[in-house]
Order: structure tokens, then C-alpha cells, then sequence
């Protein structure tokens, strides 16, 4: 039984931080023009009603999307992923946050690809409604791990996978390694984008040694987090690591970070880092 619903975590920090490493790929895919497939494992509903009783509930938007998406700063580089935010929002109220495969759909050109898999009962069909019209996109209500050994290398030999679970198994933190294992034995030169919630230090270390295990090179670890390390119930921070993150990607992050920081946390608060978790 899957319980986890994005809708109530929707356009929170952690949100913000994988939106932006994930508009900052397919732009740096797109500027080669050669077309690829964007594979994203764990879709979620696509959609989310910011005024609805599940993001209200918890509020956490409030602390994410909306401390940043009017900024007269913004920074050139976040444009891309806000310019997608806005597309959902008419005039100045945040009504709509755009989840992953949406924002990819916004971005993505004529002939680039999705494909997207979801699993759970009621997100599923809100997904599937969203593309009903969209020739570029496949949607299934499928296992998102299973598509890592099935949909892999794509027909294009370039392509974004995202993988973005709920965590709310501890096997998570496992099946995400072996899945980008299987993947990048399949495909060894895609760009693998995996999100993680950091809510106990040593999980996420655990799955950072299993990762390097694997002997994968180029793993980019970026990182935001929001309060301090902590053993109480709790997402303290969020990361990604990126296996063959765009060259340029690294520079990015490390010149947009400090920005979102202080935007989105008090002052003091928290850390972000750029690292590579395996060089070249
Ligand atoms: N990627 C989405 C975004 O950024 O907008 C959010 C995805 S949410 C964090 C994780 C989703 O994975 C949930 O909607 C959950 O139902 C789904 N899920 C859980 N296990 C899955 C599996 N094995 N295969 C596919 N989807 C799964």
C-alpha cells in the first residue's frame, strides 16, 4: 500500500532544490541539438493545488516556491524552472505548482521524449489526464525501478533520468543504488538525477558508500539543507547526486546555491554544498 502523496509536500525547499537541478540538465541537454528521452521514474500527479487542503495542511510551499518565485533578483540561471512556475500562474497569486513532469513537458522540445511511470491508485490517472494530449509522452502506472532495466539505453542514446521516490520504505535508499546500477550498465552515458531526503545522516551515508561501491564515475552531491543535522523525526536537508551531470552543471549550483539559501532560510541556518562524490 503506498500512502506517501506528494500534494502535501509540493513546491517546498526540497521541491525547489531538485526542480533546479532538473531545469538546469535539459537545458545543458538542450544545447546539443541532437533530441533526447526524459525518464522520470517516480512521477507523482504532476499537478498540485497550492490553495487545496493538502498543501494547506502543511504549508510547505509557503516556505519553499513562494519565497522565491517573485523575486525581482532572480537569478538568470533559475529562469528556466520559474518561467515554468509562472506558466501554471497568471497574474500574482501561486495557485498551481508544476511537479517534475510538468516542468519537463514545458521545457523539453518538439521531438525530446518522456516518458513517466507513477504507481500509486489516485495520483496515477491525475498524471495520465495531464498528457492525454501530449504525443511526445508515455505514461504508465508502472514500477519505476523496473524502467531503469526495460526503457534503457533509449532509441535517442541521450537522455535525463530522474528518480525521485517517495523514501517512505527504508529499502528505498538500496533500491535507488542498484537501480542506477542496472541503468548505467545499460546506459552508461545518460545523465542519472536521484533525489534524497536527508532525515538521518547515517542513512545517506550508507547510500552514498553503496553508490561508490558500484565503481560509477562523475557523481555530482549538491545539497541544501534547512536546518542542522539532527536525530529527531525530520527532513533536515535534501540532495541530489547527479552521474554525469552537465559540465557545466557544478559551477551552477555552486554560484545559484547561496542565492536560494538566503531566500529560503533565516540567516545562520543550515548549509549547502557542491561536491563530487566520484571525480572523473
Ligand atoms: N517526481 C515528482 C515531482 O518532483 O513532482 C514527485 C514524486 S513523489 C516524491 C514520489 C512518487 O513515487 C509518489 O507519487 C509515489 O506514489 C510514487 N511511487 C512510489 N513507489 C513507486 C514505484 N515503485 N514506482 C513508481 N512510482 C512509485
Amino acid at each position: 500500500m503506498l500512502s506517501y502523496r506528494h500534494s502535501f509536500h509540493a513546491g517546498n525547499h526540497a521541491d525547489v532544490l531538485k526542480h533546479t537541478v532538473q531545469s538546469l540538465i535539459i537545458e545543458g541537454l538542450k544545447e546539443k541539438e541532437k533530441p533526447f528521452l526524459y525518464l522520470d521514474t517516480h512521477a507523482g500527479a504532476g499537478r498540485y493545488q497550492l490553495s487545496g487542503e493538502h498543501a494547506e495542511r502543511t504549508g510547505e510551499y509557503l516556505e519553499g516556491i513562494a519565497r522565491i518565485w517573485q523575486q525581482d533578483d532572480l537569478p538568470e540561471l533559475l529562469k528556466p524552472y520559474i518561467g515554468a512556475v509562472r506558466a501554471f500562474n497568471q497574474g500574482s497569486t501561486l495557485r498551481f505548482y508544476p511537479g517534475s513532469p510538468l516542468i519537463a513537458r514545458h521545457l523539453l522540445r518538439s521531438d525530446d521524449k518522456l516518458h513517466l511511470t507513477e504507481l500509486h491508485s489516485s495520483d496515477f490517472p491525475l498524471l495520465r489526464n495531464e498528457f492525454q494530449k501530449e504525443s511526445r509522452a508515455r505514461v504508465e502506472r508502472a514500477d519505476g525501478y523496473q524502467q531503469l532495466k526495460s526503457r534503457l539505453p533509449p532509441p535517442s542514446r541521450r537522455g535525463l533520468i530522474l528518480i525521485d521516490p517517495p523514501y517512505e520504505l527504508k529499502s528505498d535508499y538500496h533500491a535507488v543504488v542498484s537501480g542506477i546500477h542496472e541503468g548505467y550498465k545499460r546506459f552508461a552515458t545518460g545523465v542519472f538525477a536521484l533525489w534524497y531526503p536527508v532525515v538521518l545522516r547515517q542513512q545517506v551515508k550508507r547510500m552514498c558508500n553503496e553508490l561508490q561501491a558500484t565503481g560509477i564515475r562523475r557523481i555530482l552531491q549538491i545539497e541544501l539543507a534547512v536546518r542542522p543535522d539532527s536525530d529527531q523525526r525530520g527532513m533536515t536537508a535534501s540532495g541530489m547526486l547527479v552521474v554525469n551531470p552537465p559540465w557545466r552543471l557544478e559551477q551552477q549550483m555552486k554560484s545559484l546555491l547561496p542565492w536560494l539559501h538566503e531566500k529560503l532560510v533565516p540567516a545562520g541556518i543550515g548549509h549547502t554544498s557542491v561536491s563530487w562524490l566520484v571525480p572523473e
